[in-house]
């Protein structure tokens, strides 16, 4: 991890969005801190740091932002790189699951060899909401052969209490 004294505050990176994509919801556009190489290394080193001892597999990211996240904390525990994906994005034979979101239902997607002998796998993803995208992908990543070691999040929206629908340790780097 960065030391102290060039760390930077990475509430400063996200910006609140109101009523989008529909009324009533604030959305957390974190790409300034995508865009900052500082704040960017600073997340990735804080989202990895609880999982480098955890022998984890593969890093699992969420399409879309939790892709971006995923590599980048994977090269940092040592580990492989897996995928959840929207319906019909995944080339092979897939299981998938449907699930409520904060705005709206969908569906997820995952290779249905993505874990061949079983795998020790850590969920990443931006945003922890409802909890029904983790709580559905880590269905998903079980239902194909893979163990669920835990997630860690770019940040934790508490009042809606979506850690709850998660089983296991749960990391979050910035909460509201
Ligand atoms: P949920 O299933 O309710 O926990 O929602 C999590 C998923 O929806 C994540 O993949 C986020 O990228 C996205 N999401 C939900 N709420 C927000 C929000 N307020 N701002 C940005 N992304 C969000």
């Amino acid at each position: 991890m960065a030391s102290l004294p060039h760390m930077v505050d990475l509430y400063k990176y996200i910006v609140d969005v109101p009523d989008f994509p529909e009324p009533g919801i604030v959305f957390k556009d974190i790409t300034p801190l995508l865009a900052s190489p500082e704040a960017f290394l600073q997340a990735v080193d804080e989202m990895a740091d609880p999982f480098t001892d955890s022998n984890v597999d593969i890093v699992v990211g969420i399409e879309s932002r939790g892709f971006l996240l995923a590599g980048s904390i994977a090269e940092r525990i040592g580990s492989g790189v897996g995928l959840v994906r929207k319906p019909g994005k995944l080339p092979r034979k897939t299981v998938s699951i449907t699930y409520d979101l904060e705005y709206g239902t969908d569906s997820l997607e995952i290779h249905e060899d993505a874990f061949p002998g079983g795998a020790s796998v850590l969920i990443v993803d931006d945003v922890l909401a409802t909890g029904g995208t983790l709580a559905a992908s880590s269905k998903l990543i079980e239902m194909a052969g893979g163990e669920v070691v835990g997630a860690t999040m770019l940040m934790e929206l508490t009042f809606l209490n979506g850690r709850s629908r998660f089983h296991g340790p749960l990391h979050a780097i910035l909460s509201y």
